[in-house]
């Protein structure tokens, strides 16, 4: 059966969006009180056509957004006159404000006693393609392990991404269930790496796989140890019939 349950977190275990809102307002305002001579050129086209040069030069960092992030930033940092090493200095000083922003989450209400529940019976794994670090946040108690898409340099949906990520913790993908709220990343992704999905799928969004068993589909985290229960109960029907 099925004895570690891996998470996605970004719009699993939160709503994202005003997480990085918030935090890309603060780098912002760090901006204008720390960096007056970027200013001028610290606007969204700009900053993007860096990130296009800054990936064609280093394809590696496509998934490394991290480290993207700082080299961005210490682009845009020179670009408007900064020498080299203020610029390292600003643009590591800008990138760790923009991290712990980063770290200010609200969780859902459901999810600490979710997460309570399950570590009692099944270890615990976060798996995402931001940069998040649960171990970071006080929810972190609740994970035996967590992997970063940066860490590995390979994001969801690669089922190299999973396989690699399962492997390092010692964790075989056919006993782990993951659950997250991404269709293509964390369902599809998951499933051809040979693990079992639960799509969190708050929005009602149409069209899972025609195979995904319908108790694996769930519009509220209150519903998940529900469930498992029902899915897992439906597998032993399935094998002592
Ligand atoms: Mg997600």
């Amino acid at each position: 059966m099925i004895d570690a349950i891996s998470f996605d977190l970004d719009d699993t275990l939160w709503d994202n969006r005003p997480v990085i809102r918030a935090a890309e307002a603060a780098l912002a305002d760090w901006v204008q009180r720390r960096a007056p001579d970027l200013v001028p050129h610290y606007q969204l086209e700009t900053l993007l056509e860096f990130r296009r040069e800054i990936i064609e030069e280093q394809p590696r960092l496509r998934h490394r957004i991290s480290e993207l992030r700082e080299q961005i930033l210490f682009r845009a940092l020179r670009y408007s006159g900064y020498s080299e090493a203020e610029g390292r200095q600003l643009a590591a000083e800008g990138f760790t404000l923009f991290l712990d922003e980063r770290h200010r989450v609200s969780p859902f209400p459901e999810t600490e006693p979710l997460l309570e529940l399950l570590a009692r019976d099944y270890q615990l794994i976060a798996l995402t393609n931001g940069n998040l670090d649960i171990a970071r946040l006080p929810l972190g108690r609740f994970f035996d392990h967590s992997v970063r898409a940066e860490e590995i340099g390979l994001a969801k949906p690669n089922p190299e991404f999973y396989r690699t990520a399962l492997e390092r913790i010692g964790t075989n993908p056919a006993r782990t269930l993951h659950i997250g709220d991404d269709l293509e990343n964390d369902v599809i992704g998951a499933r051809n790496a040979g693990l079992h999905a639960l799509w969190f799928n708050p929005g009602k969004a149409p069209n899972p796989p025609a195979d995904l068993p319908l108790e694996l589909q769930v519009e509220t985290l209150r519903q998940i140890p529900d469930a498992i229960g029902q899915w897992r109960q439906r597998m032993r029907d399935t094998v002592n019939r």
